[in-house]
């Protein structure tokens, strides 16, 4: 039934157009993009928190072909936020639980299930069978190993990911002139010091806003219209309900898409998921006390206020951002900068990094971490935090 929908000839019969009328109607899409979008295959990486609504979105809207890349099962704890699922599904396989669902929601959808996940030995491949790729793993590895297949299979690439409150959205297609993912944050950080979402915690709503927002920038690429996030970063924070979007810029030295690439194929070792977490603790091997990966306001304000000559802050906000607050002492870089400012950093003290929230600084730090900086810390909750526990004067944007 859904093969004639996917062939480059396909016309809308009666009943699609009925179902589409609210795309068709609107002067952007029109039958025309809508029977674009019919002929557009679409792979999901991760039918997950941002793979479910991402999914709902792209197969509501009636593309072609979905693709659905995801190894694990459904679990209880998945369904606070993976809306994808339910609960009569839970010990089905997640691409088997999609593919119900999706196919319920729009039978003109042909959804194909990719249950072995995506690995290095196929991710290449399985990128070029597809338009666009649409990213919601939820771990460095696989985010970097997308990357870099999306390169390679000169695919764009809508990147989502969160953190806590906070969620990020951008178009990665460096073949076509933008920026990649390593031109943020050139290396994955050691296995073990980043917290995962089981550790974090996820906000069950945040995930559907990104999602939804990723599904969003698919279709407008797809559709070739609007202005898609390429180059730019779109940062938006759940609690203070605000959102902002940081230029990006093309990273000559990026290992990947730069002009002199390290990284000129998928190596498994690039993405070495086993290495455990103790692995990674034992390799800090300096005599001064480690430093957690994170500290509270509270634990911070103390450390600062016993020695704070013996810390470097650092301030990876945006100029605008550094003009409303800034912590005493701290040396403004913003995060788009320091991979080029690093040789401005001490290596033989502790490095405390904040931004708004906490998420960006988290990224420079795992950053740091990764190029010999191993005192590297993260404010937890950023700034804001700061102003809401240890200085109610401090103004909060
Ligand atoms: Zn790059």
């Amino acid at each position: 039934m859904s093969t004639a929908s996917t062939t480059a000839q396909s016309t809308l019969k009666a009943e699609e157009l009925a179902r589409y009328s609210r795309h068709i109607v609107l002067p952007e899409v029109g039958r025309e993009g809508q029977e674009r979008l019919s002929r557009s295959k679409v792979l999901i990486v991760g039918a997950g928190g941002l793979g479910s609504p991402a999914a709902l979105y792209l197969a509501a809207a009636g593309v072609g072909e979905l693709g659905l890349v995801d190894f694990d099962r459904v679990e209880e704890h998945n369904l606070q936020r993976q809306i994808l699922h339910g609960t009569a599904e839970i010990g089905t396989p997640k691409v088997e639980s999609a593919r119900r669902r999706l196919s319920d929601l729009n039978p003109h959808v042909l959804v194909r299930p990719h249950g072995e996940g995506v690995s290095t030995e196929n991710s290449t491949a399985l990128f070029s069978q597809y338009d666009l790729i649409v990213d919601g793993s939820d771990n460095f590895p696989t985010r970097y190993l997308n990357n870099d297949s999306a390169f390679f299979a000169a695919k764009p690439l809508v990147y989502g990911s969160i953190f806590r409150f906070e969620g990020q959205v951008s178009v990665f297609h460096p073949s076509h002139g933008s920026p990649c993912y390593r031109c943020l944050f050139p290396t994955p950080p050691e296995p073990g010091r980043i917290p995962n979402c089981a550790e974090a915690g996820v906000f069950g709503a945040l995930p559907g806003v990104i999602g939804s927002m990723q599904a969003m920038e698919a279709i407008k690429f797809l559709l070739g219209i609007g202005k898609p996030l390429l180059g730019r970063l779109l940062v938006f924070d759940a609690l203070g309900m605000t959102s902002r979007v940081i230029n990006l810029k093309k990273d000559p030295s990026c290992p990947l898409c730069g002009e002199d690439p390290r990284i000129t194929d998928i190596r498994p070792e690039r993405y070495d998921f086993t290495c455990s977490a103790e692995e990674a603790a034992g390799e800090t091997t300096s005599d001064a006390p480690a430093l957690p990966l994170e500290l509270s306001v509270e634990e911070a304000r103390e450390r600062l206020g016993q020695a704070s000559e013996n810390f470097f802050v650092l301030d990876v906000r945006e100029p605008y951002e550094t003009e409303i607050c800034r912590l005493p002492g701290a040396i403004p870089i913003p995060m788009r900068q320091i991979s080029a400012q690093t040789t401005a950093l001490p290596g033989d003290k502790p490095i405390l990094v904040y931004c708004h929230h906490g998420m960006r600084s988290l990224h420079v730090v795992k950053f740091l971490r990764d190029r010999g900086f191993p005192q590297a810390c993260n404010l937890q909750g950023g700034i804001d935090a700061w102003a809401r526990k240890c200085d109610p004067e401090m103004p909060r944007y």
